[in-house]
């Protein structure tokens, strides 16, 4: 009989959460959740507790007054005890989902701990880069990877060499104005950017969707989970998001992973890793027609693609710019302060103006670009 794998879920409140805790759920005889976390929302965080009966929870923004979390939960706060769950000794797997930097501090602390991760925070990757690469490399964990694209990538790669692949070919969406004509994206308000053709997602990674800023991050997490150098990570447009990625070998032959457009498929894969067990959810059924439709992208439509394939080719500082001038860009947006047109604009200055510094051997060196690079361009005028 196999036996069941301890889950630690950071950020078990958010919407890779909760498609984690669905996959859970399905799974109880073979995932057993022993730690969760969220920033502030303790109500739901409490809840989560009560139903799988979790030991251990953390919120990472420490709250005043009382909770309602079960007697057998220890409840610990602040930033430091994502460290403390990243760690836990009876961990077999930590799930990252929060948002935020304090991502990269606690898949170094789960790493150094000697865990696998299920990585769904793609900024950790561009902020962290080498360093986290190295250090899993040297403690001998398991960098699994939750992104739905870097999943297909991970799972045609099973039983193959980095050396036979000849490129990786990511697919994308499009987002929710592909088809609009490009004169008209400067119209493009909030309320229409935060609604995804295909994907349930929240309102930061959606916009990122529709600029492909989010393809350009995921170009940059390719690149260091792969070791795949820009040149050979092709990105194409497929409206459908069924097919989530390929991988094209030395050979020409050419594998892709499909499921329908669900993180659940994703975390699954990850979680109950080598094993192969039934979905959460309904798969696809090939007795109903349907279309994959593949197109090369129009990098005048998507400035954001192109950007992050020049940081990336940059190296060092310059992803870790794009990131953050790209978050606040879109904060601001949400927040009425700048127009749609003004993201990539924001970032391009960021990039002019940081350009392309040695990116440093400890986090905190890291963080200090990533911060600097946030004050600038709160600061730019639009
Ligand atoms: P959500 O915003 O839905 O959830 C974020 C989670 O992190 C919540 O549990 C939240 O807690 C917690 N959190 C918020 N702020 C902080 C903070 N400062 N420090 C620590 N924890 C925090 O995000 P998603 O689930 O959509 O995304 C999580 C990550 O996964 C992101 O990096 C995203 O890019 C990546 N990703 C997401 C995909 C998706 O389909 N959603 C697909 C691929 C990647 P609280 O509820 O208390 O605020
Ligand atoms: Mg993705």
């Amino acid at each position: 009989m196999e036996s069941c794998k301890n889950i630690v879920l950071l950020g078990a409140t958010g919407s890779i959460g909760q498609n984690a805790l669905r996959v859970i759920r399905k799974h109880s005889d073979r995932l057993r959740l022993i730690a969760v976390s969220a920033h502030s929302n303790h109500h739901q965080l409490a809840d989560i507790c009560q139903e799988f009966s979790v030991a251990t929870a953390a919120l990472s923004k420490p709250i005043d007054g009382p909770t309602d979390f079960p007697e057998i939960t220890t409840v610990k706060q602040g930033e430091e005890a994502l460290l403390e769950l990243a760690s836990m000794e009876e961990a077999d797997i930590v799930l990252i989902a929060t948002v935020g930097a304090s991502a990269l501090r606690s898949a170094m602390a789960a790493i150094e701990a000697g865990k696998d991760i299920a990585l769904a925070n793609k900024e950790l990757l561009v902020l962290g880069g080498s360093l986290v690469i190295e250090a899993a490399q040297r403690k001998g964990v398991r960098l699994l990877p939750v992104d739905s694209e870097h999943n297909a990538i991970f799972q045609c790669l099973q039983g193959h060499q980095t050396e036979e692949v000849e490129k990786i070919i990511l697919t994308a969406s499009g987002g929710q104005f592909r088809d609009l004509p490009v004169a008209e994206l400067v119209n493009v308000l909030p309320e229409d950017a935060i609604q995804h053709p295909n994907w349930k997602m929240g309102p930061k990674i959606t916009v990122d969707s529709s600029t492909m800023a989010n393809k350009g991050l995921e170009i940059i997490e390719a690149h260091w989970l792969f070791g795949i150098e820009a040149d050979r990570i092709e990105v194409v447009i497929h409206p459908q998001s069924i097919a989530h990625s390929f991988v094209q070998f030395r050979d020409g032959n050419i594998l892709g992973q499909f499921s329908p457009p669900s993180m659940t498929f994703p975390i699954q894969q990850c979680l109950l890793y080598p094993e192969r067990m039934q979905a959460v959810e309904p798969t696809i059924d090939f007795k109903q027609a349907f279309k994959l439709e593949f197109s090369a992208p129009d990098f005048a439509r998507y400035p954001c693609l192109n950007m992050a394939y020049q940081s990336l080719r940059a190296g060092e500082t310059a992803p870790i710019v794009f990131n953050a001038a790209n978050e606040i860009a879109v904060q601001r947006f949400l927040q009425y302060e700048i127009p749609y047109l003004a993201i990539p604009h924001s970032i391009d200055q960021a990039l002019d103006h940081f350009g392309s510094t040695p990116a440093g051997s400890s986090i905190e060196d890291r963080l200090q670009i990533d911060a600097e690079t946030r004050t600038f361009c709160c600061s730019l005028s639009t």
